[in-house]
């Protein structure tokens, strides 16, 4: 009967849900029924109300004469609550009184920073991300901005290219949790609540393959690539709920991601059946003049709305041509409809239509933002965002007892640096840096040194001499290097990662003074410190860690907390290695080893071999793994195979470590990668203690693009392995995919 009961419970929300969305449709026609062919098109245009010369957008009377005559869809960066309100009563003087859309790019954190999204990924920790991009909800809808451009769910292998930091990193399955997770965290319990943000999942596709890591660069790929490792993390992001999507800058073997047809309707809005909106990149639909695809912008408008590409963010060319091109019978109006009613349907989903005002309301906009429960989960996921690179003789956890310490560095003491790329700069007030971390951590006992040594791009090395005179002053000197907050990030694409400017020979000054050197490295993306790889004795890979990184950074130099983040991205030792991934394909001719280089597939003058492999990052305490089991080693197509094996803290101190999972399919109709993550758990476990640890393995988990682009396992012959890191595999079997 209780079964019976809950089966009936079921249909009835389901059903009630159904009749939600129907009323939803309802309204959504009547309103479409009231507008002229100009406020249609009026809705599908956005543009910018960030301030200028004059001031705010409230000083700009031709712009919001254009919203008043209902000419506008959306606005993005609008500031706040208050100015978000001021715009949206011009909107209530519009004939139909249509509530705009304010957008933002919240990409990590609003008014608290958090990790750079590259950062946090190194957590491996989607609870934690989760509640990153929650955070960073609530104070964005308190502010009166309904939707964040955000999650940038692009795979990104090429180090080159500056927006690696905005994303996941360089595999699709983490990629994949990642996306959701962050979907999730942004939409909360779903549009309409106040303190959900409508989330846009981009940039939809392929921009992260741009050709030699060169920003807005063009992107050729293989269709199996293309569904394989480029696609899944807008799968994710888009069975997560997300509201909205934007298409990108690149041309995708030739057409516009702007005006692709089959990325935008083929796949997204027909075989996905993607019901929310897609907004253009920052004038993506009139570029696509410059990228020789369409003749002028009139074009241009055309060729995108047929598209697919619902919103034009920017560029200007709906405005001004759509109403001509349905004149002209070369727009069909149902196309103008279509978009219309799914940027309206959100509208509605948001509640704006009941009251426009819902979301900028000062006095929560007050109470919500910059909290101390805010900061501590700042705090948190900066902490988790750490990845321990080296640790030679235990140099780190550093003791209370040290008398002195040296800080030295371009970075030590940057607050503004640790804000990061893509940071809603104008509301950042307090930033920690290292120096103030460690100054909030020392006891009266421990004295910090300080001296900057070198600017982040100096050439001259004067400012050495004071560094190497702290430095042997000290018992320990703890560096600070790395990139400025505005070398990674959009636009920011560079053929030399190497650590900038003059600061290896920092580094090697300052070991030359025979004290134990700790480097930490703030950074965008991953960078090639060869030097300091090979000869610093600890090494904590910081990347911008937000409002709270010097406070994080202190918790794991003193052991407060033991770093757990392993690296979601490759760590070239040069350039010349780029593309550099881990699930990379077979060749013919594998090189046996870094030396081999005999008509092999490998280079004369560089080992094969990354710096840091993905997936690496210590911890204070050590793991061993033992004991694999298999239920069985013939799985049939049906079934599924149960892993366990243990997993034990070995070393001095409670960790967490986390578990990686690696598949390997030995032969296939399409050759496969040498192994590829396919599952991965974060375990805690105290000093000594051990647990099994479970996977289950079923015929999803060995499915990949088939040459007819059908998902499906191939029976044979697959590698398992289990490691801490994808180049430190543990346990290893092989196991049968039987046929039948
Ligand atoms: C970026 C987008 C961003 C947009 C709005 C573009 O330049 O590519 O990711 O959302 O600007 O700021």
């Amino acid at each position: 009967a209780i079964l019976f009961l809950g089966f009936v419970l079921q249909i009835n929300s389901v059903s009630a849900q159904k009749r939600a969305v129907d009323r939803i449709d309802l309204k959504v026609d009547s309103v479409l029924k009231l507008m002229t062919l100009d406020e249609k098109i009026g809705q599908l245009n956005q543009y910018t109300g960030d301030r200028d010369a004059t001031g705010p957008i409230t000083n700009s009377p031709n712009k919001l004469k254009e919203v008043r005559d209902g000419k506008l869809g959306s606005m993005l960066n609008v500031r706040g609550a208050k100015e978000t309100r001021a715009v949206q009563e011009v909107a209530m003087q519009s004939r139909l009184k249509i509530p705009l859309l304010f957008g933002l790019d919240v990409v990590h954190g609003y008014r608290v920073t958090f990790p750079i999204p590259l950062a946090e990924a190194a957590s491996w920790d989607l609870a934690e991300m989760e509640n990153a991009a929650r955070v960073a909800g609530r104070e964005t809808a308190a502010s009166g901005i309904h939707w964040t451009f955000a999650p940038m769910v692009d795979i990104g292998r090429d180090p080159r290219w500056g927006r690696v930091m905005e994303g996941a990193g360089e595999d699709t399955y983490l990629g994949s949790k990642i996306a959701y997770a962050r979907v999730k965290g942004f939409q909360g319990k779903g549009l309409g609540n106040l303190d959900a943000v409508m989330a846009c999942v981009k940039h939809f596709a392929a921009y992260g393959a741009a050709i030699a890591g060169r920003d807005y660069a063009a992107v050729d790929m293989s269709e199996n690539a293309l569904w394989e490792y480029y696609l899944p993390p807008f799968k994710a992001g888009l069975d997560a709920g997300a509201a909205t999507f934007m298409n990108s800058f690149n041309t995708l073997n030739g057409v516009p991601a702007t005006g692709n047809n089959y990325l935008q309707r083929d796949i997204l809005k027909g075989k996905w059946g993607f019901d929310g909106f897609m907004v253009s990149d920052w004038g993506s639909i009139g570029e696509m003049v410059a990228h020789g695809f369409s003749k002028d912008k009139k074009q241009a408008a055309e060729q995108a709305i047929k598209a697919g590409s619902d919103m034009d963010m920017e560029s200007r060319s709906y405005l001004p041509y759509l109403a001509q091109l349905v004149k002209e019978n070369k727009v069909d109006i149902a196309l103008i409809d279509d978009a219309v009613k799914r940027i309206l349907r959100k509208k509605f989903e948001l509640g704006l239509f009941d009251d426009p005002y819902r979301f900028s309301d000062v006095t929560r906009q007050e109470k919500e933002i910059n909290s101390a429960a805010n900061k501590q989960a700042s705090l948190r996921m900066a902490e988790k965002s750490i990845v321990l690179l080296k640790n030679n003789k235990q140099t780190l956890p550093l003791t209370k007892s040290l008398k002195k310490i040296a800080v030295i560095g371009p970075l030590a003491k940057s607050e503004k640096d640790m804000q990061g790329f893509w940071s809603v700069s104008w509301q950042n007030d307090k930033l920690i840096s290292l120096y103030e971390g460690l100054q909030n951590k020392v006891g009266k006992q421990t004295e910090l040194l300080y001296a900057k040594g070198c600017e982040i791009t100096d050439t001259s090395k004067t400012g050495f001499a004071e560094a190497i005179a702290i430095a042997k002053q000290a018992d320990v000197v703890v560096m600070a290097v790395g990139e400025a907050y505005d070398m990674s990030g959009e636009a920011k694409s560079k053929a030399n990662i190497h650590l900038p400017g003059i600061q290896e020979d920092l580094i090697r000054a300052i070991k030359a003074t025979g004290k134990s050197v700790v480097v930490l490295i703030m950074a965008g993306r991953p960078l090639v410190f060869n030097y300091t790889a090979d000869n610093a004795d600890a090494i904590l890979y910081t990347w911008w860690l937000g409002s709270e990184a010097g406070n994080a950074m202190a918790n794991v130099l003193y052991g407060d907390y033991n770093p757990a983040g392993k690296l979601p991205m490759t760590f070239p030792r040069d350039e010349g290695q780029i593309p550099i991934y881990y699930n990379h394909l077979s060749t013919g001719r594998p090189a046996k080893n870094d030396q081999d280089t005999r008509y092999r597939s490998a280079y004369l003058d560089m080992q094969n071999s990354p710096k840091f492999a993905f997936g690496h990052g210590l911890s204070y305490t050590t793991f061993d793994y033992a004991d694999l089991k298999l239920s069985t080693k013939e799985l049939s197509q049906q079934a599924k195979i149960n892993i366990s094996f243990t997993l034990k803290n070995t070393g001095k101190f409670d960790g967490e470590e986390v578990v990686q999972l690696y598949l390997q399919d030995k032969f296939a109709s399409i050759t496969r990668p040498v192994k590829e993550l396919k599952d991965f758990q974060k375990v805690m476990l105290k000093q000594g203690e051990s647990k099994t640890i479970n996977f289950v393995i079923d015929k999803e988990k060995l499915s990949f693009y088939n040459q007819k682009l059908e998902w499906a396992a191939e029976p044979g012959d697959f590698k398992l392995m289990i490691g801490t890191a994808s180049d430190q595999i543990k346990l290893e079997s092989e196991f049968v995919l039987k046929d039948e």
